[in-house]
C-alpha cells in the first residue's frame, strides 16, 4: 500500500531525546514480554520488575512496561546515551508496538497510509519549523516502518469535512465520495498554507521582542496589525 507523509517529516529518525521514555505508562504485548524476559536484558543495576501485569474487565492479562522510582521506563538507560535497552540489545522488532510506532501517527484510508508525527517528540517538533511550503511526499523507512503499521483504519470511511452533508446524503455513491475527497484535499492544502504562514511568522518573531510582533497577511507580509494569535506560544502549540 502506498504511504505518504509531509515532506518535513520524511527524514524523521529517533534522536534519543528520551521524552517518550520518561513518564508514560507503556502497554506491552504478551509476546514482547516473553521475548524480553527470556533474554535477561535490562538496565545495569536494575533489580525491580521489568513488566507489570493487570487484567481487563474480562479477566484478560494486560502488561505494561515497569517504571523506576523516578517514573522513567526501566529500559531507558539515561546514563548510557539515553538509549532503550530493548532496542539496543535485541532490536526494534522486540519493542512494544507503542514504542516502535511513536511518535508516528498513522491513518489508513482510501488514499493509502498517511504518516504524521506527534510533536510531543522534540525531534519531530523541530522539523515542524523547517523552511518552505509543506508538501505531501512518499514515505520511506525509517519513517515508514518495515512492519505493518498500526493506526486508525478509515479505509471504508468517507471524510466528513463540511456541513453540506454530501457524505451523509450519499455515502455509498461514487459521486458523494468523490466530492468529499475533493473537499478533504482542499482542506489539506489550506492547512499547508496555514503552516507556511505560521513558519514565516515565527521567523519574524525570532528577530524581535514581543512589542514588534505583527500579524501577517496570507501572502506572508506584515499586515500592520498585532494579535495574540501571532504570538510565539501559538506557533509552538501546533
Ligand atoms: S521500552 Fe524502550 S522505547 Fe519503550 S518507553 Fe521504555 S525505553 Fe522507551
Amino acid at each position: 500500500m502506498a504511504a505518504f507523509c509531509l515532506d518535513f517529516h520524511a527524514r524523521y529518525q529517533c534522536r534519543h531525546s528520551g521524552a517518550c521514555c520518561e513518564s508514560w505508562t507503556v502497554p506491552a504485548e504478551p509476546a514482547i514480554v516473553e521475548i524480553v524476559s527470556s533474554r535477561s536484558i535490562g538496565r545495569q543495576g536494575e533489580a525491580g520488575p521489568l513488566f507489570m501485569k493487570s487484567a481487563d474487565s474480562r479477566g484478560e492479562e494486560l502488561w505494561t512496561v515497569a517504571r523506576d522510582t523516578r517514573g522513567e521506563c526501566v529500559f531507558f538507560d539515561r546514563s548510557g546515551g539515553q538509549l532503550c535497552v530493548i532496542h539496543r540489545d535485541v532490536g526494534e522488532e522486540a519493542l512494544p508496538s507503542a514504542c516502535r510506532h511513536f511518535p508516528r501517527r498513522v491513518l489508513h484510508d482510501a488514499r493509502g497510509t498517511l504518516i504524521s508525527l506527534s510533536h510531543f517528540c522534540p525531534t519531530a517538533a523541530a522539523m515542524l519549523l523547517a523552511d518552505g511550503t509543506p508538501a505531501i511526499v512518499d514515505a520511506h523507512p525509517p519513517l515508514r516502518l518495515e512492519c505493518e503499521m498500526e493506526g486508525l483504519d478509515a479505509r471504508d470511511a468517507c471524510p466528513r469535512c463540511c456541513d453540506r452533508g454530501c457524505c451523509a446524503m450519499s455515502p455509498a455513491t461514487r459521486n458523494g465520495r468523490r466530492l468529499a475527497w475533493r473537499a478533504w484535499r482542499g482542506h489539506s492544502t489550506h492547512m499547508a498554507a496555514v503552516l507556511t504562514i505560521l513558519r514565516r511568522s515565527r521567523r519574524s518573531f525570532g528577530n524581535g521582542d514581543p512589542g514588534t510582533i505583527h500579524c501577517l497577511t496570507p501572502s506572508g507580509r506584515p499586515s500592520g496589525r498585532r494579535s495574540e494569535m501571532c504570538r510565539p506560544r501559538a506557533v509552538t502549540a501546533v
